[in-house]
């Protein structure tokens, strides 16, 4: 059942355990040294990583709009483009006053106190003591099979790869409109007020092309430097790999909002997390994560999927083999890594 894009060759993709998550941001920092520490690029993150429940970044992303009205993939959902307040703008510091010119006063932002910022919510999360409870979501461009950031571009410089699917903006052909902007419901395209032009998640091509580190095939930095090794990398229709059989032979590997309708080609574990407590620590029969919270992220197919986990879990607790295990608790994937073209 996995979808293609026409005129793809083979789809790259990536599935992240949340499971695993412990929110070290060292993806984040990894994407940002390697992509987006140029002018311009100081307010975005082409990785992030957002504790759930919470805000996201940019800030409400979820509540702006784009993606398409349908699977039929016809018309396209309006989209807004957030504000610079929603990305939070990088911060100024006077470490030279404090450091070397000895200001005596606080290290603290200048220019006022700011009142929203990425991870400002960070393990703030929900749920009352002794259930509170979160957990974090590390978002990158999903490379969508129907991307509507592509089809919402009047120039076409936003492309889909013919050989791997990844979506990349022609930094000559665009004019930094930003209908692509609107139009991507993940708000992962940014606008550079500096070049002019809008930049995105590359997928870190020129590794996956041979041209990392020793003149090597590498998985993205983000996968490479994941200090718990939960991501995944590979192709999606490479039907011998672990994307393939999370995906789509044990279907526990899913989509964020499969609702705006652009079959996104990363795919996520769903988190479960431990029953709900009792004050004086009994067991209460209850889910500490709303099972409404995971299907608002990940539809209906959510319930299955952790279904079929537990089901796997308690086979091999009673001593049984479970293929799906196996690969969940790999605990280095980075051998699985599957980037050669089939
Ligand atoms: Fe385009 Fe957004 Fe999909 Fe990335 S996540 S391919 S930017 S629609
Ligand atoms: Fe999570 Fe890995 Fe990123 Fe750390 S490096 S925040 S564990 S995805």
């Amino acid at each position: 059942n996995i979808e293609i894009a026409d005129g793809v060759d083979h789809q790259v993709a990536m599935v992240m355990d949340l499971n695993k998550c412990i929110g070290c941001q060292t993806c984040t920092v990894a994407c940002k040294t390697l992509w987006t520490e140029r002018e311009g690029t100081e307010y975005m993150y082409w990785n992030n990583v957002e504790t759930r429940p919470g805000k996201g970044y940019p800030r409400n992303w979820e509540q702006k709009g784009g993606g398409w009205e349908s699977e039929e993939h016809t018309q396209r959902t309006p989209g807004e483009i957030p504000s610079s307040e929603d990305y939070g703008e990088a911060w100024e510091f006077d470490h030279e006053g404090i450091l070397k010119e000895g200001e005596d006063k606080k290290l603290a932002p200048e220019g006022g106190k700011p009142e929203w910022g990425p991870n400002w919510d960070e393990d703030q999360g929900a749920g009352e003591h002794p259930n509170s409870y979160y957990f974090y979501l590390p978002r990158i461009c999903n490379h969508c099979t129907h991307p509507s950031c592509v089809e919402a571009c009047p120039r076409q410089a936003v492309y889909k790869r013919e050989e791997d699917g990844v979506v990349l903006v022609d930094q000559d052909r665009c004019r930094g409109y930003r209908y692509c902007v609107e139009g991507c419901p993940y708000k992962k395209i940014y606008y550079n007020a500096v070049s002019k032009n809008s930049e995105k998640c590359v997928f870190c091509y020129p590794r996956i092309e041979g041209e990392g580190p020793d003149d090597e095939v590498h998985p993205p930095a983000c996968a490479d430097q994941c200090v718990t090794q939960l991501r995944l990398v590979g192709y999606l229709d490479d039907t011998d790999g672990p994307i393939y059989k999370l995906v789509e032979q044990y279907e526990v590997a899913l989509p964020l909002h499969p609702e705006y309708q652009t079959t996104p080609n990363v795919y996520y574990i769903p988190p479960f997390a431990p029953p709900q407590h009792s004050r004086d620590g009994e067991t209460v029969d209850a889910e500490r994560i709303p099972r409404s919270y995971l299907e608002q992220l990940f539809g209906d197919r959510v319930n299955d999927a952790l279904e079929t986990i537990e089901r796997e879990r308690q086979k091999v607790e009673r001593g049984g083999y479970s293929e799906l295990m196996e690969i969940l608790q790999d605990t280095n994937p980075a051998e699985q890594y599957r980037l050669e073209v089939f």
